[in-house]
């Protein structure tokens, strides 16, 4: 008899998936996945295109990816996070962020490590670190602040510990790290010599007066620190899963190591859209995230109207929103009835928690307001509707 392998029996599928398919067959607005409703910028989406009509770009890219671009990404880090960095050793180009986790995880850790990760987690890291044959080791973050016990995060660090995963801003709470959240996480991976792997897809979009910090900005650990970003969430083109890693040489040779057999090089024609986007003024930046604040206040606020208690996000592009005065299942339950009876998708977080931890999040339900502000006005009718049934 064919047999999956025992590395992948377990994962089923995922959540992401489930929830489309469902939305679909009922017609649902879908604020489940964080897909953008909208298109990138003209002249990122042109840059492409017009790669694309030029047959140089396609055929392979640099296995690093193009210089160009490389370039463009150290203009970035040093614009926003003054970090100079060399374009040839310090900087590679993934199939988005989430091939950069991956090919970080297998590329900079060892079978039996542990690798500690903040729970909710982002989906595809626990099967990362299994499929590595890594020991995942979690520390909870609490709603309503998502903040999580500083000694529950010493007591994960031992002789062990190889590697911790941190993203901020932080999907699916909307979190973001403070510097001293942040300082702690450095001065625990000091001392234990452990490896930071920093997931900053969200980085531009932080609302109010929240400020985002990069790991990599944190003294003392730059050594250390892989940060990890994509232009998905910041320009809008989640679709062409271009993303990069950046960092010291020897960390980025690691990741390197594992990632050139994995895809071997990114699409040629959209890194050369992904230099326009990195080349946009920082007008640019001051823009998506005034969109997604207003965008944020008119979910948060439909949300509340439908007595969602929604918690209000500093950054990302995700709303958690406590459903317990409306229904009494758990939240998986939850988000299939709100698919059914009121036509709107949302996204259950317990699948982002270990078994243990489920329980924080039993009563909510993540929304995404990546979206025209069409789209949310009719999740918000719908949820006003069902409102008034029961
Ligand atoms: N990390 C986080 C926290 C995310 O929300 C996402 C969004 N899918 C990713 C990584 C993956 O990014 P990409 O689409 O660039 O692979
Ligand atoms: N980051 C997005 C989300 O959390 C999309 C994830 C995915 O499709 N893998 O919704």
């Amino acid at each position: 008899m064919i047999q999956k392998s025992k590395r992948v029996e377990a994962f089923g599928t995922t959540i992401f998936h489930e929830i489309n398919l469902l939305a679909a067959e009922y017609g649902a607005v879908n604020l489940g996945q964080g897909k953008p409703d909208f298109d990138g910028p003209e002249p990122v989406i042109e840059g492409a295109v017009a790669a694309l009509r030029d047959s140089a770009h396609n055929q392979y890219a640099d296995g690093r990816g193009l210089e160009a671009l490389r370039i463009a990404i150290a203009q970035h880090e040093d614009s926003f996070y003054a970090r100079q960095l060399d374009p040839d050793q310090e900087i590679i180009v993934t199939v988005g962020a989430t091939e950069a986790i991956f090919a970080a995880i297998l590329g900079l850790t060892d079978p039996g490590d542990e690798i500690i990760v903040f729970e909710p987690f982002y989906d595809s890291y626990v099967p990362n670190i299994l499929m590595a044959g890594g020991i995942p080791r979690y520390c909870p973050l609490h709603p309503p602040a998502w903040d999580f016990d500083p000694d529950q995060l010493r007591s994960l660090f031992n002789a062990k510990t190889r590697a911790i995963v941190v993203n901020t801003p932080h999907n699916p709470s909307g979190k973001v790290f403070s510097p001293d959240e942040l300082a702690l996480i450095a001065e625990l991976c000091l001392g234990h010599d452990v490896t930071i792997i920093t997931d900053e897809v969200y980085e531009h979009i932080v609302f109010d007066e929240a400020v985002h910090t990069s790991m990599a900005q944190i003294p003392g650990v730059q050594d250390r620190t892989l940060r990890i970003s994509s232009l998905g969430k910041t320009f809008n083109v989640t679709g062409w899963k271009i993303g990069w890693a950046t960092g010291p040489a020897e960390l980025v040779a690691g990741v390197q190591r594992a990632r050139q057999f994995m895809s071997f090089a990114v699409a040629h024609p959209l890194q050369v859209g992904a230099v326009q986007a990195l080349q946009l003024p920082a007008s640019y930046y001051e823009a998506l995230a005034a969109m997604y604040q207003a965008k944020r206040d008119r979910l948060v606020n439909a949300l509340q109207q439908a007595n969602l208690k929604p918690a209000t996000p500093a950054g990302s592009y995700f709303v958690m929103a406590d459903f317990s005065a409306v229904y009494e299942d758990d939240d998986k339950a939850f988000a299939q009835w709100l698919i059914r009876e009121a036509g709107v998708a949302s996204i259950p977080p317990t699948v982002f928690y270990s078994p243990p931890n489920q329980h924080i999040v039993s009563k909510q339900a993540r929304f995404a307001f990546c979206k025209s502000d069409a789209t949310l006005d009719e999740a918000a009718a719908r949820l006003q509707a069902l409102g008034q049934r029961i």
